[in-house]
């Protein structure tokens, strides 16, 4: 789950990682009584999950009431790269003496965590990375060893940040390390790490990857949850208990197995077309998951056809095919269905599935064959 900046801040305060406190503001005439009880300067920022807000104009400094509301209003609603700004969070401007760059991430390759640091912060660490990659220091962290705060010292004096910002920005990454293993993140990155001129170290934005296997013991995450901005899709696919991610195509997916489903999203975009889903049944495809999946797909505007793509093993295709003709009873689609079987009584499946075919409604041997007919009646549709 990938947290918004001020629940990123509510995390890194957990665990002592300094932040400036704030709120949430849903509506720019709230934003007067907020940012007059913030104190001015105040920094009225878009939150959106996707960087670079401040170049997209996603953030203001506002010195006062009238142009807090102004600000509220200009970036509520705003198009940040795709993400409709719905919610703003005010908090009091900080005084920036230099802005650096701090990570943590787990690099699977190695086995290792991944600490990064460097003195050049506020610009995209892609850009860094590209232009000056020296700039940016790395160290792999044993998880049996952690992160001791002699080896922050070492990073932050070897990524050059000034004398003053080093023995407390080394005292915050053992912190912000302290977010990234007992909190369960993924990633944890903080671009700005800002030293302020009274000599402290600050997080400034806060970008947080939480590791959703650990959701168990986290009780506390699902304050995050449900604060988070599903799109109309995926919380009925969450409500049915679907395993399904929303894309921006026409050819609806469903497949059995994550790595099939993902097969199947390729195949359709090498094709020529574009997935509207990913969405895996998992084992056991029966009727009312089929039926579940099939009500997922119809509430999709943009969504011309829908490719049903299944693997029979220990789920046997005929009861899968059993299943669909089941769903299909239910549900009414909008839009034609192309259906492969392949693997355990993939026969007997195709032979009831055949008992229906129309237009609506093909069977087809093979999955690229499958998909080049999804993909042709998306076109068709979309005429
Ligand atoms: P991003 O553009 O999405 O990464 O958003 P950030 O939260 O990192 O903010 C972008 C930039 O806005 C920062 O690098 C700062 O230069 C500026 N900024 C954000 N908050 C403050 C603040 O409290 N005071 C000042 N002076 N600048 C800020
Ligand atoms: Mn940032």
């Amino acid at each position: 789950m990938d947290l918004f900046e001020y629940q990123g801040k509510d995390f890194f305060a957990r665990y002592g990682v300094p932040t400036s406190s704030g709120s949430i503001v849903r509506n720019a005439a709230d934003a007067g009584d907020v940012a007059d009880s913030t104190g001015y300067p105040a920094v009225v920022k878009a939150q959106v999950q996707v960087g670079g807000r401040g170049k997209a104009g996603g953030i203001k400094l506002v010195g006062s009431r009238e142009e807090a509301v102004r600000a509220a209003g200009e970036i509520l609603g705003m198009n940040i790269k795709g993400h409709v700004v719905r919610k703003i969070w005010i908090e009091r401007a900080s005084d920036i003496e230099r802005e650096y760059y701090a990570s943590f991430t787990l690099d699977r390759g190695e086995k290792k965590y991944l600490l990064m640091v460097s003195a050049k912060g506020g610009m995209e660490i892609e850009e860094v990375a590209a232009s000056d990659p020296g700039a940016i220091v790395r160290r792999h962290l044993d998880p049996i060893d952690g992160l001791s705060v002699e080896v922050a010292r070492q990073v932050v004096e070897e990524a050059q940040l000034d004398e003053v910002a080093r023995e407390p920005a080394a005292q915050v990454l053992v912190k912000l390390f302290d977010a990234f293993i007992q909190g369960d993140a993924d990633l944890v990155e903080v671009n700005p790490l800002i030293l302020r001129p009274d000599g402290s170290i600050h997080a400034l934005d806060a970008k947080v990857t939480l590791d959703d296997n650990a959701g168990y013991r986290h009780p506390e995450w699902e304050a995050y949850r449900a604060d988070m901005e599903l799109d109309g899709r995926e919380a009925l696919a969450r409500e049915r208990g679907l395993n399904y991610i929303g894309l921006d195509g026409t050819v609806g997916i469903i497949a059995n197995g994550a790595g099939l489903a993902m097969a199947t999203l390729d195949v359709v975009s090498q094709v020529g077309g574009s997935a509207a889903n990913f969405l895996d049944l998992g084992g056991g495809a029966g009727a009312s998951t089929m039926a579940n999946a099939l009500e997922v797909i119809n509430t999709d505007e943009k969504v011309r056809s829908v490719l049903v793509n299944v693997f029979g093993g220990i789920t046997r295709c005929d009861e899968v095919a059993k299943g669909m003709v089941e769903a299909l009873g239910k549900v009414e689609l909008k839009f034609p269905m192309v259906v492969r079987l392949d693997g355990t009584n993939a026969a007997e499946g195709r032979a009831i599935l055949r008992e229906h075919e129309s237009e609506r409604l093909v069977v087809e041997g093979t999955m690229v064959g499958a998909a080049k007919v999804a993909v042709e009646m998306a076109g068709k549709e979309a005429k």
